[in-house]
């Protein structure tokens, strides 16, 4: 069985040592992930090479969200993708929206 991180499909965008792809189970509309290209299982692992491209990534996933969805605010987040060939990092983009009912100010 193969990691499906280590296969690089689908993807938005790319550089030397990461990419980034949308969620296939959004939190939220346009929900990014940020993937480290090595089979890597913790953030402590990446060098400071790796950490550098995944950041990179976050700035240009964020670059893209603000283009089409205009979000109020971002998470980020690390995960770990568990599957039979191990644990693969990955970074959460999750765009936040503010919630149009709550447009009344009340002031006590
Ligand atoms: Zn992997």
């Amino acid at each position: 069985m193969n990691c499906q991180f280590c296969q690089k499909r689908d993807y938005l965008l790319e550089n030397e040592f990461a990419y980034a792809k949308f969620s296939t189970d959004p939190t939220t509309m346009g929900h990014i992930l940020v993937v480290p290209k090595r089979h890597v299982s913790d953030y402590n692992y990446l060098t400071d090479a790796e950490k550098q491209a995944m950041h990179e990534l976050v700035d240009m996933g964020k670059d893209v969200l603000a283009g089409i969805y205009s979000p109020s605010d971002y998470n980020l987040s690390m995960s770990i993708a568990e599957n039979p060939k191990g644990e693969h990092l990955y970074f959460n983009l999750i765009p936040k929206y503010i919630e149009a009912q709550n447009t009344e100010t009340e002031i006590a």
